[in-house]
């Protein structure tokens, strides 16, 4: 699409410019979430070199293996190619490119082998982070970021929709997770990333994936599930019970969070900082009497990578803008009895407001 092509180059140009006014020699980019960022071309990271080159003239190159040419074309066709043969040196080829004196900001993402390869080919030159330099451009999303964020959160919801029709109880996780990985594909998912299915006192632990453990009448279940289209990363939770009633402390405890949830949202706006947002959530739990038990912060950034800035976390004063997009996920852990977390993605529009990309609904959901 030569729209989505026009708003990748001028990341680079804005890359470009920052390279210059810090100083930089170069931007290095192997396989990644910020080589996609800059040039829209996604490959697995392996022990062949592929690596963008972006100067601080706005020049940028990818080197890659001879045989993936076609596919960087396909991706990039605007990108200049230098090409490496299976016998040639892929680092002595980058050397060559890096024409400006100054310190390289190489993606946070890279291999340390590629680093260490880089550092040997380019001695005498300072190594840096380069979301010194990205973070500031990917924190703010274009219109075509929010739409893909836009489409694979709908995706989620509607896998998570179907999901309340599956059978739970006597099944194991295990099962349940494998479910939740199909909906995701069979919604439009390419990839998925992750699926936490937090049974009984396993929910008790946030990032429990998914085990052996058989879920019983009774149990409250967290779902923590995302995964990727076309780059894009969805994230949603939500806790339901299995069997006809829920014990009274459960509902309470999900009630407590879906409140914690509703005044994150209430609080997030443009030029409310980020540990704002946190404290909103976290001051209806804590009033609740189960301030100990939220162990976690309240969100994180979503975009090309699973977790990106802005955390909503305490201490971070950093405000929030239009085209930021963000985890909105307050949870409750009892241990050795069961969680709660609801999540939501949520992005910040033009005019201020907040506006959440998941719609499913938040209530306690039975399923059977
Ligand atoms: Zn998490
Ligand atoms: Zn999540
Ligand atoms: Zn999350």
């Amino acid at each position: 699409m030569p729209t989505e092509r026009a708003s990748i180059a001028v990341r680079r140009t804005r890359a470009a410019a920052k390279l210059r006014q810090r100083g930089f020699g170069a931007l290095l980019a192997s396989p990644g979430s910020d080589l996609f960022y800059l040039t829209g071309y996604q490959i697995f990271p392996s022990e062949r070199l592929t690596c963008l080159v972006l100067d601080p003239d706005g020049r940028a190159t990818i080197v890659c293996p001879e045989f993936e040419a076609p596919r960087v074309v396909a991706a990039a066709p605007d990108i200049e190619r230098r090409t490496w043969g299976e016998t040639d040196d892929p680092y002595a080829v980058v050397a060559a490119l890096v024409l400006a004196s100054g310190p390289l900001a190489v993606a946070d993402q890279m291999w340390a082998a590629v680093v260490l390869k880089l550092q040997a080919a380019l001695p005498d030159r300072p190594f840096a982070t380069a979301s010194d330099i990205t973070r500031e451009l990917r924190i703010r999303k274009d219109a075509a970021e929010l739409e893909a964020l836009r489409l694979v959160s709908e995706s989620a919801d509607r896998a998570y929709a179907r999901m309340l029709g599956r059978v739970f109880a006597g099944r194991s996780e295990r099962e349940i997770g494998a479910d939740l990985a199909d909906l995701l594909r069979s919604e439009g998912h390419d990839e998925v990333g992750f699926t936490i299915v937090g049974s009984g006192p396993n929910g008790a632990s946030p990032h429990h994936e998914i085990g052996d453990r058989r879920i019983a009448d009774g149990d409250t279940v967290v779902l923590d599930f995302g995964g990727a289209m076309r780059g894009y990363r969805s994230d949603i939770t939500r806790t339901v019970h299995v069997g006809r009633t829920a014990g009274l402390e459960n509902q309470k405890v999900h009630d407590v969070v879906r409140r914690a949830q509703e005044a994150g949202y209430a609080a997030a706006r443009k030029d409310a900082t980020a540990e704002s947002v946190d404290a909103a959530a976290r001051s209806v739990i804590d009033e609740a009497g189960y301030g100990e038990f939220f162990i976690h912060r309240t969100g994180h950034g979503i975009g090309l990578d699973g977790h990106e800035h802005p955390y909503l976390v305490r201490g971070n004063q950093e405000t929030l803008e239009p085209g930021m997009a963000f985890s909105i996920e307050p949870g409750i852990y009892l241990p050795g009895r069961f969680g709660v977390r609801i999540e939501d993605i949520a992005v910040i529009d033009p005019d201020g407001s907040v506006r959440p990309l998941n719609r499913a609904d938040h209530a306690f959901a039975t399923v059977a």
